[in-house]
C-alpha cells in the first residue's frame, strides 16, 4: 500500500466500497437506497467510513461502515478522540479513564484561556 489517495481512487477500494455499502442495502424496487449505520436514516447516498485504518489496503468487511453525510464528519471526530485516549495510555501508562480525564480536563483549561 503506498498512497492514500491513489487508494481511494483503486479498482479495489471501489469493490470493497460497494461490498460495504451493498450490506445496508434496503431490498426494495427502484433506486438503490441504503441505511445510515448510526442515525439509521435511508439515504440514496452514504460515505464509507473507516472504523480502522489498521487493514488500510486490505480491509476485513467490517473494518468499514457506511454513514450519511450527518454522521460521517462526527464519527471522524470521534476516532481523532479515540486516537488521543489510546495515544496517552500508551505514551505514558495510564488507564483509560486516566487517559479520558487527562484529555477533558486539557480543554476545559483551553476553553478557559481563551
Ligand atoms: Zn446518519
Amino acid at each position: 500500500m503506498t498512497n492514500y489517495n491513489e487508494y481511494m481512487k483503486s479498482e479495489t477500494w471501489r469493490k470493497y466500497r460497494q461490498k460495504v455499502l451493498d450490506k445496508q442495502k434496503v431490498t426494495s424496487l427502484g433506486p438503490p437506497k441504503y441505511i445510515c449505520g448510526n442515525c439509521k436514516g435511508v439515504f440514496t447516498y452514504l460515505e464509507v467510513h473507516h472504523l480502522t485504518y489498521e487493514r488500510l489496503g486490505h480491509e476485513q468487511i467490517d473494518d468499514c461502515i457506511g454513514l450519511c453525510f450527518t454522521c460521517h464528519p462526527i464519527a471522524d471526530i470521534n476516532r481523532r478522540y479515540s486516537a488521543r485516549v489510546y495515544g496517552l495510555m500508551n505514551k505514558c501508562d495510564m488507564t483509560y479513564d486516566e487517559a479520558r480525564d487527562w484529555i477533558e480536563q486539557k480543554e476545559e483549561r483551553e476553553e478557559w484561556e481563551r
